[in-house]
């Protein structure tokens, strides 16, 4: 068997079930699991079955192809997906049993047109006040001839800025989302099920739980925003996901010496560097500064810019750190690394997209007690 041990995110998949054991507790509602984005870069279906082992009732997804890529693998827990553009294969949505996100008449128009021998599951997406995606001035003219073949089986909006729980859009939010749901239940349609909170409503604002809710961020154990909100373990969530990989090379270099592309740094003292197997390519954002790594239980600090395939930090002196060792990159910051969230903080970023980025060409290793690997 070849190995290949260059660089690794290590998953822990019992980390993601507690999350959603903790998290179904304190919502008190149905739990949909999101797994877009290939769950967040944790990988799509060692983390929907660990999301069910927790007890999500269902699976949210962006894309089509995601959906339709759970139910290949055998998931048969319902499935949502909200982002599908004109011209989607609704055909397969239907025939493979995977509820669909319709923002707009066009969509309704589309979905009914293949819907008319079998009834198509839908759920309304109402623009509730972020003014991205779902219905808004065409909610008015929506009417019962456009849900021919059509069934309601949800209605739900997106938060803007729940991850600032003092802000009033929510309240704003929450209160048009009511309003909406009215138009609604004058059309007949009183039994669909209502979903407006993420993972930071979830967490803040009990208010907004309705009869489920829509977790992704906090399921994968990382804090919605580590400054309004606070950090992952405050918010009793665990870090699914480490990010590691080996020291290439570790050596001694003088003081002054110019580092990596640009020379945008200099190294302050005589000090030893390490090279770490793992740059941009691999999702490393190239502008970070101020994270870097945890290697014998202390922190070295990038210096430098950040290559396709490499990053450069400096050890320090004395460090006791060898070329082939591996180095932790990120991971739940409990004993002293940098988190998903330092790293976003340090490259004008948020953990969200330290996690969704890591590349395709990282292995992703996973552990867990229960018979969710395959
Ligand atoms: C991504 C997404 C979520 C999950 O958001 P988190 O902040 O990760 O909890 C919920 N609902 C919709 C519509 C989304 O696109």
């Amino acid at each position: 068997m070849r190995t290949f041990n260059r660089a690794e995110a290590r998953i822990d998949l019992d980390r993601i079930t507690a999350n959603v054991e903790y998290l179904k507790n304190i919502a008190d509602a149905d739990v949909m699991a999101v797994v877009k984005a290939d769950a967040y870069g944790h990988g799509l279906l060692p983390v929907a079955r660990a999301a069910l082992a927790g007890g999500a009732s269902s699976l949210g997804v962006a894309l089509l192809e995601e959906a339709i890529a759970l139910r290949d693998a055998g998931i048969t827990a319902p499935i949502l997906a909200w982002l599908l553009p004109p011209g989607s294969d609704y055909k397969s949505a239907i025939e493979c049993n995977i509820d669909v996100a319709a923002p707009s008449l066009i969509a309704l128009k589309e979905i009914s047109a293949v819907a008319s021998d079998r009834r198509a599951r839908v759920h309304l997406e109402v623009d509730s006040g972020m003014t991205r995606g779902g219905f808004l001035s065409e909610w008015d003219l929506l009417d019962s001839s456009h849900l021919d073949g059509i069934e309601i089986v949800g209605i739900f909006s997106h938060f803007a800025r729940a991850d600032e729980p003092g802000e009033k859009q929510n309240q704003e939010q929450r209160d048009r989302f009511i309003e909406m749901i009215k138009k609604l239940n004058s059309l007949g349609v009183t039994d669909a099920l209502q979903h407006l909170s993420n993972s930071a409503a979830t967490l803040k604002d009990p208010d907004s739980r309705f009869d489920m809710v829509r977790t992704g961020i906090a399921m994968y154990g990382l804090t919605p925003d580590v400054k309004t909100l606070g950090t992952s373990a405050s918010l009793g969530l665990q870090a699914a996901m480490s990010l590691h990989a080996k020291l290439q090379l570790v050596k001694e270099v003088p003081a002054n010496s110019p580092v990596g592309y640009g020379a945008t740094a200099m190294t302050d003292r005589h000090t030893k560097l390490g090279i770490v197997a793992m740059g941009y390519a691999d999702g490393i954002p190239r502008n970070t500064q101020g994270a870097g790594i945890f290697v014998h239980g202390k922190r070295a600090p990038i210096i430098g810019r950040v290559s396709m395939d490499q990053f450069v930090v400096d050890l320090g002196r004395d460090s006791a750190a060898n070329s082939g060792d591996w180095v932790e990159i990120f991971g739940d910051g409990i004993t002293g690394g940098y988190t998903a969230e330092d790293w976003g903080n340090a490259s004008g970023s948020i953990n969200y997209e330290i996690v969704t980025r890591i590349g395709t060409r990282v292995p992703r290793i996973y552990r867990s007690d229960l018979s969710i690997v395959e």
